[in-house]
């Protein structure tokens, strides 16, 4: 794509986890980016120099519309939400208030304001518990928590959307996100994880000082849950490809699984985060999370088959390294 086809990105959440990461690989392709954040659980430093930042909230569509005036913006990435399925569940309105309500005023603001390109950052949550082997687009989404239908109503808000405006877009579909910046640039750094990966190198690095195993007696190969564990880095290089393969075909959009269609046990992910560090990490065995499905991997054909993207870390021994090394640069900086 030659440089004067790119537009200017709006990245809601940019300060995030996922956000940040984008941020630094849409820099790196040449777009101009613009970050809305209101920082509630991200954080300032996390943003890119190279970005320019302004902190405010997506629900707010008279701030969100003059950035796209100001900004010249031609395209959204959407980040901002709120991510913790147990808090969904004793909170649903958060959920449907920060993930749908405040997505419908941004998508309101970008059909007003001419923007024509939307990815929507959307979640393995929208199956539900699916009785298959490889979860691909066709099966069918039935969430079975706030989390999950929080995101899966704003799918449908695009979908609409873009079948009556001048707008396309991509939903991505994202199952368990892990890892790190591999320069170092950012990481997860949000407190109170509750995400394997990050608890495991939090408890390698001592910041706890075990690991409980929630679930030993699942229908899996080694009785722990099952999980397609997607490198950071490969899920935002896929945003950006999306991102320009809706600038290519404005008459299309689609919804797409991040992952790499292949599984990891609890007790292999903890496995590999010991011979990263040649020590051993405390396992608690602990009864089932509720609401924990057994196993979800992706079926990947169609992101492989839609964009020109390859797994280029999807080594769990460089999904682990890549988290450790932001983990030690976190509590280095204290
Ligand atoms: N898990 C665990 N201990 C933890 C966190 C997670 O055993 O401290 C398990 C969880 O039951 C699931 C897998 O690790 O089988 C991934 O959970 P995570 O919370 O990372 O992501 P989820 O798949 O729930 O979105």
């Amino acid at each position: 794509m030659t440089e004067e086809k790119r537009p200017a990105v709006l990245v809601t959440g940019g300060a995030g986890y996922i956000g940040s990461h984008a941020v630094h690989a849409l820099l790196d392709s040449g777009f101009p980016v613009v970050v809305v954040d209101n920082l509630v659980t991200g954080f300032r430093w996390a943003v890119a120099d190279g970005a320019t930042f302004v902190e405010g909230d997506i629900g707010n569509a008279a701030l969100v519309g003059r950035v796209i005036a100001e900004h010249d913006i031609g395209a959204i990435m959407h980040f901002a939400g709120s991510v913790v399925v147990p808090e969904s569940v004793s909170d649903p309105l958060k959920y449907y208030d920060n993930n749908t309500g405040r997505s419908r005023a941004l998508i309101g603001a970008a059909i007003d304001g001419g923007v024509k390109h939307f990815i929507f950052s959307s979640t393995a949550a929208t199956y539900g518990m699916p009785d298959v082997e490889r979860v691909s687009e066709e099966t069918p989404t039935v969430p079975i928590n706030p989390y999950g239908r929080s995101k899966l109503m704003t799918e449908w808000m695009l979908r609409d959307a873009a079948a009556a405006h001048d707008i396309n877009y991509g939903a991505l579909r994202y199952f368990n996100v892990a890892g790190a910046d591999p320069e170092g640039r950012t990481g997860q750094s949000t407190a109170g994880a509750t995400h394997l990966i990050k608890v495991a190198v939090e408890a390698a690095t001592g910041k706890r000082d075990h690991v409980a195993i929630f679930g030993t007696d699942y229908d899996t190969p080694d009785g722990t849950g099952v999980r397609d564990y997607i490198h950071v880095w490969d899920l935002v290089r896929a945003h950006v490809l999306a991102l320009e393969k809706l600038i290519a075909e404005p008459e299309e959009s689609f919804t797409l699984n991040c992952g790499y269609g292949r599984g990891f046990s609890v007790l292999e992910v903890l496995d590999a985060v010991d011979r990263a560090t040649n020590r051993t990490i405390e396992r608690r065995m602990a009864p089932r999370r509720e609401g924990d499905p057994g196993i979800i991997v992706s079926n990947n054909a169609k992101i492989l088959e839609t964009l020109p993207w390859r797994p280029e870390r999807d080594d769990l021994d460089t999904i682990v390294g890549d988290a450790l090394a932001w983990e030690r640069k976190l509590q280095e900086r204290g």
